[in-house]
């Protein structure tokens, strides 16, 4: 007797299962026959996914959009100084009120893991005690991993090195950082040794906003590599963003892409803002600002989509769909194989729950019984679609569901109903 079982449904690889539930765990995945079960969810024909994975959002700054005012020249610059503005005025419960917001967005689209930044440079840390009640709010249906982030800079923002350790005290999971924001290369480097070290000394893991910038000199994503290497933080590391590679001399960064595999750092570009926000001081040709993905990716480093932003100082759309993510990620980096389009819908899911170290993660016995069943019939074709996410369970519980994207047509001698989905092949 399962408590759950979803009948039927392809798999990423493929192959056909029923999944069986019970409690918590995924209790079976094989042809699972007249088997009894609480609730049978019929996926057949349908792709049945592990949830979608977020390693970089901004939870703090999220549905704020137009608060006090937009971002007119669109740049990252502009966005910091708007932010610095709103987090002077916005409450503690406005913010708490926002994020839950967005978790609600994101448990609609099987998004159920988000690693988010938390701004640390606020003396009151009200962002921080915000994003720890949210945290444990959303724990039964979403896992939160908070980002300690010196939004100001570590060393530029006078006290935010004390209140990045504060907040790390009170229970922030990961060591933030942004070493292309600080006065000077050296201190920007220095922000980088310090911060590795904090991250050694405490056991945690280390998130760095690295070079988000077209400045091809920026180049702390090395200084990380070396320090990474140096405290052994091999596969707990991240360079986030990573766009001054898009501008990067070749011949360095031939240099630089086996030290940072050597070192085990993972990627994460955060393609709806990259490609929005850099190349602002570009005329044309217009450089696009994403960092080099199938090149890392051929290196053996693991490279992530991150959403970033939703409706906030930086960005002003975004609905927290990992899918709206990867396509717009699969056309900047030009992923169009058949394996690198697949390769897209991975990294959404399985690549992002390895950078975040998530347990129990996947469709195996076992695993904690998380899963979308999407509107689509492969990977590829939920990434074509963006395709519904007709049932969502987040640790055994059907948490949302959503109708199929059909289209009713009154056209004479044409079907009746579309569904836009195509056949492979
Ligand atoms: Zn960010």
């Amino acid at each position: 007797m399962f408590d759950i079982i979803v009948k039927g449904g392809a798999l990423p690889d493929g192959s056909i299962a029923d999944i069986g539930i019970k409690g918590d765990r995924i209790a079976a995945i094989e042809a699972l026959g007249d088997a009894e079960a609480g609730e049978v969810i019929d996926a057949s024909g349908d792709l049945v996914s592990p949830p979608f994975v977020d390693p970089h959002f901004h939870l703090d700054a999220t549905l704020s959009y137009g608060q006090p005012r937009i971002n007119a020249s669109g740049t990252l610059l502009e966005g910091i100084a708007l932010w610095g503005e709103l987090k002077q005025v916005t409450t503690e419960e406005e913010m708490i009120d926002r994020a839950l917001t967005y978790c609600d967005w994101a448990a609609s689209m099987g998004l159920l893991a988000i690693r988010s930044h938390v701004d640390t440079c606020d003396d009151s840390l009200k962002g921080v005690r915000a994003m720890l009640a949210v945290r444990e709010t959303v724990k039964d249906y979403i896992d939160l991993q908070l980002v300690a982030f010196p939004q100001d800079g570590f060393y530029r923002d006078p006290t935010a090195r004390a209140n990045t350790l504060a907040a790390l005290d009170m229970g922030l999971d990961v060591v933030g950082g942004i070493p292309h924001f600080e006065r000077s290369m050296q201190d920007g480097a220095e922000s980088v040794r310090e911060l590795c070290r904090i991250a050694a000394e405490r056991g945690l893991r280390i998130d760095l906003h690295c070079d988000e910038s077209d400045d091809p000199m920026s180049r702390h994503i090395e200084t990380l590599a070396q320090e990474v290497t140096r405290h052994g933080l091999a596969g707990r590391a991240t360079g986030s963003h990573l766009t001054s590679m898009h501008s990067m001399d070749n011949y360095y960064v031939s240099k630089l892409l086996p030290l940072i595999a050597e070192a085990g750092i993972a990627a994460i570009p955060n393609p709806l803002i990259n490609i929005m926000i850099q190349g602002r001081h570009d005329t044309f040709p217009k450089r696009r600002g994403l960092t080099r993905v199938k090149e890392m990716q051929a290196h053996g480093i693991t490279v992530g989509w991150g959403q970033d932003c939703v409706r906030d100082p930086w960005y002003s759309l975004g609905t927290g769909d990992m899918l709206d993510v990867a396509f717009m990620g699969m056309h900047v980096a030009q992923m169009s194989s058949p394996e690198e389009m697949a390769r897209c819908f991975d990294m959404v899911t399985n690549q992002n729950a390895a950078i975040l170290g998530l347990a129990d993660y996947g469709l195996h016995v076992g695993a904690t019984a998380s899963l979308v069943v999407l509107d689509a019939a492969d990977p590829i074709e939920a990434l074509r679609l963006r395709a519904a996410r007709l049932a969502v369970i987040s640790k055994g519980r059907v948490i949302a569901r959503s109708p199929r994207m059909d289209a009713a047509l009154s056209l004479p001698g044409r079907p009746a109903t579309i569904r836009r989905r195509h056949a492979p092949g």
